[in-house]
């Protein structure tokens, strides 16, 4: 059995025990392994002498209340994909969490508050909320999701309720007006960083996504008895959106489409499917790309519900813009990397992370530490020690840095085209 070598590496072994079974890990918002995760958590702050407890909406708030001014907030998330694996959010919170401990150890004294969050329910597993917290924690209102269900029927605000939070008193964890700036390191997810042999990267932009429930209706009928002519297929229909769709996202420069879920009714070999729920994710990085396959999303839709005699309904889940990082706050990274002589790059994320969320309040950077082979969202994900160690030191010296002088000046370029803040 190898030792750990540090207190992080220890953590990571710790955490992953908490929905996991030594394979994967499985901890979804509003379930006992989520919050006995949010326990564990609060535990590690208080030791470390910050305050700390579970907000209203399920987000872990550490603060280390010192000097004046606006916070530096570090943190990701804890909760996972189903059989996800150790290290998706849980490394960037405790990264985090190693960051305080040192400079606690180093016996600093930051000139400005230094606080830490896991974000609750980032995934959105459960109920399709993806970045529930931190979208609580910046003030955006959340109330159209008290009747959102689970799989088996739980609404939000039971599931909610049945862990002991209220779904009336999420705006109470709206906390964004303390916050200076949000720095967030994370896995890469994909296979850039380890091909091209870098410690870390510097996140330029993260895609915008958008989540749907498409439902297509036609007729349920026999099998045998219906001319093939006459038959409304829900499930042809549906068909022909997932390979339309597939054709639209390899014909668009950076456009990603899938669908992850279908559901067919009534599920009879001989009777002819009358309905088909389809779950779609669609993404891009730029603005034009991003609003051309959300729109072709939906004549798609519409056009194999024609040609199949269908009625369709078109449901957004879950909707995020594509987000550039504040451009000041990544300099102040890049600066650090260079000063290390460490291996890095600039690269676009893939995946939706809480610094999207954060970025429209604050400025807001990330960076990321390389995925073993790319993988991510599955057990097999991997990051070894050797390539944790570079992503907290550059952590821990930018946040010495920035809670020792000012925060530099919001300064985040539009990815729509036009200049923003
Ligand atoms: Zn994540």
């Amino acid at each position: 059995v190898p030792m750990s070598t540090s207190k992080l590496d220890e953590w990571v072994d710790e955490l992953s025990r908490i929905g996991g079974d030594g394979r994967a890990v499985n901890r979804f918002a509003w379930t006992p392994h989520q919050i006995q995760a949010c326990d564990w958590l609060v535990r590690q702050l208080q030791e470390l002498g910050l305050e700390a407890e579970v907000d209203s909406a399920g987000n872990v708030v550490g603060r280390w209340q010192s000097g004046e001014g606006k916070a530096v907030l570090i943190g990701s998330h804890l909760d996972t994909v189903p059989d996800g694996g150790r290290f998706d959010g849980a490394l960037g919170v405790l990264s985090a969490l190693e960051t305080v401990r040192r400079l606690k150890e180093d016996g600093f004294e930051p000139g400005r508050p230094l606080w830490l969050a896991a974000f609750n329910d980032e995934e959105g597993t459960r109920f399709g909320t993806s970045m529930f917290g931190s979208e609580a924690f910046v003030g955006t209102d959340l109330s159209h999701l008290e009747d959102r269900v689970d799989r088996d029927g739980t609404t939000l605000s039971e599931a909610m309720k049945s862990c002991g939070f209220d779904f009336d008193t999420i705006p109470r964890a709206c906390r964004i007006e303390h916050i200076g700036c949000y720095l967030e390191l994370h896995i890469e997810q994909g296979p850039r960083m380890q091909d091209r042999n870098l410690d870390l990267a510097v996140v330029s932009g993260i895609v915008g996504l958008r989540g749907y429930r498409v439902t297509l209706e036609g007729q349920t009928n026999h099998a045998g008895t219906t001319p093939m002519r006459q038959r409304r297929d829900a499930l042809v229909g549906a068909s022909q959106v997932v390979l339309a769709l597939r054709q639209a996202a390899l014909t668009a420069a950076d456009v990603t489409a899938n669908v992850g879920r279908i559901q067919v009714e009534p599920g009879g070999t001989n009777v002819v499917p009358g309905k088909a729920v389809l779950h779609l994710d669609v993404r891009a990085s730029a603005g034009p790309q991003f609003r051309q396959i959300t729109s072709k999303l939906e004549d798609i839709v519409h056009e194999a519900a024609r040609a199949e005699g269908l009625t369709a309904d078109i449901a957004v889940i879950y909707a995020h813009e594509p987000t550039a990082m504040d451009e000041g706050l990544s300099s102040v990274l890049r600066e650090e990397m260079e000063r290390s002589a460490l291996a890095w790059e600039d690269l676009a994320s893939g995946a939706g992370h809480d610094a999207q969320v954060l970025a429209k309040h604050v400025p807001s950077a990330m960076l990321f530490v390389p995925s073993r082979d790319g993988i991510s969202h599955a057990p097999a994900e991997y990051t070894t020690p050797e390539q944790r160690e570079p992503g907290v030191k550059i952590l821990t010296e930018v946040v010495r840095r920035l809670c020792s002088s000012d925060i530099p000046r919001a300064r985040r370029s539009d990815p729509n085209g036009g200049e923003a803040v």
